[in-house]
């Protein structure tokens, strides 16, 4: 069976055909610049390559031109789309109506369209993808859409709720919601399955750091609270986002700024973070840099995050009463050994020990980075949320027949 996976957003569409006999990707690309000019990267399993500028005014041409490269030319990888099975979508707000996988039909998409108040930036841009995919690809063949938030939808009211007036809840549907959750029910499952243990049997922190980052207690294979909240601007400093910060700080400052409610949330999801502290990038690798040629506030960002991720694992711990496993992934978190020292460092009371001598160069790779006597496993879990989408998708239209 081939599976389809899309993540779309505003002016882009990324997409992998995965073949899931073996769960080999036999291409993958991404159209972009949509509703700008128009370009699209195409590479297939065995090398082959499209990467030319084509118009791309609206979703839809970018799906023609898709169609166009997997079934025609030199890089095509099937002689139609019927050898395609279904399609499975990234969806990033799915809220209180999507707790789960679901088979995508014209009402979803308009639910999903009707939640672009949520998330402004993603919701609006995938009804958009969704639609387009209906028309250009066969009618027939399946759309599923898999929501970052669902993996979220069991944590308990404790945790969702802020202590803001009640109807703030019930008419604005102002709650934590969380996001990153097909990565962090990715790496978790891939976790319990490397030590060979039921996932159900498991407490563990999930950290996912990467130009968004976020951390999830994950209890029995459910998530029980995460660092994003409302939206993915909660939580750890981030690339250009704030994360957490006193309400009072934001109105405090748009007061003095003199800035409207978009120009306020824009300071704080574009100009802030990393970018915003260090005043030199949003990129964990240029901050690492500049801080080792001793720039003082690249340092302080690189000092922050690795403050708050020690914060989120020792109360993740608390919450969870105990800790069986850390892990890490996503660029930041497969990639910065010195973070990951500095985050397990001085953690013996939590029953964390680091192995030093493996902690090193496991770009891709899973692997245990605890020493054998540590209490709690700590691990690399190299992420892949397409493969996620891709099996979520299969089993949905499996269920189907
Ligand atoms: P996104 O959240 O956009 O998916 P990624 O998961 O790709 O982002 O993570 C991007 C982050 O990973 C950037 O801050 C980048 O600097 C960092 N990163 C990538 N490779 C490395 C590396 N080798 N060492 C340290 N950080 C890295």
């Amino acid at each position: 069976m081939k599976i389809l996976v899309i993540n779309a957003g505003s002016s882009s569409l990324k997409y992998q055909l995965l073949d899931m006999a073996d769960e080999s990707v036999i291409a993958k690309g991404n159209c972009d610049r949509i509703g700008i000019d128009g370009h699209i990267k195409h590479t297939t399993f065995d090398g082959r390559t499209v990467d030319t500028d084509c118009p791309f005014p609206t979703h839809t041409e970018a799906f023609e031109k898709l169609v166009e490269v997997l079934t025609m030319g030199d890089a095509s990888v099937v002689k139609s789309m019927e050898e395609i099975s279904a399609v499975g979508h990234r969806i990033v707000q799915g809220a209180e109506i999507f707790d789960k996988t679901t088979l995508v039909t014209d009402e979803v998409i308009q639910q999903i369209d009707d939640l672009s108040e949520l998330a402004p930036v993603h919701n609006h841009p995938h009804a958009l993808a969704l639609r387009a995919c209906k028309k250009v690809i066969t009618p027939t063949t399946p759309q599923v859409a898999v929501f970052d938030t669902a993996f979220h939808q069991t944590m308990p009211p404790k945790a969702y709720m802020f202590g803001m007036p009640f109807e703030c809840y019930e008419k604005l549907h102002v709650r934590k919601y969380g996001f990153h959750g097909t990565s962090h029910r990715f790496v978790t499952q891939a976790l319990a399955d490397a030590l060979h243990r039921d996932i159900k049997d498991m407490k563990i922190v999930s950290c996912h750091l990467g130009n968004g980052s976020s951390i999830t207690a994950v209890d029995g294979g459910k998530s029980i609270d995460t660092s994003m909240g409302f939206t993915p601007l909660d939580g750890v400093i981030m690339g250009t986002r704030s994360g957490s910060v006193d309400p009072s700080a934001v109105t405090f400052v748009a007061k003095k700024m003199g800035f409207n409610a978009a120009q306020m949330s824009d300071y704080l999801n574009k100009q802030s973070g990393f970018l915003g502290v260090s005043g030199i990038s949003s990129d964990n690798r240029d901050i690492t840099a500049a801080a080792s040629h001793g720039d003082s506030r690249a340092k302080l960002a690189g000092e922050m995050l690795r403050y708050e991720i020690k914060k989120f694992i020792g109360s993740y711990a608390a919450i969870m009463n105990g800790l069986d496993a850390v892990l890490f992934t996503g660029g930041i978190g497969e990639n910065s050994d010195d973070l990951r020292a500095d985050v397990c460092h001085n953690m013996e009371y939590l029953g964390i020990k680091l192995d030093d001598s493996v902690n090193e160069g496991l770009r891709g790779k899973l692997a245990r980075i605890s020493t054998l006597d540590s209490k709690v496993e700590v691990w690399v879990v190299p992420t892949n949320e397409e493969l996620l989408i891709a099996r979520d998708t299969k089993a949905l239209v499996e269920s189907l027949k």
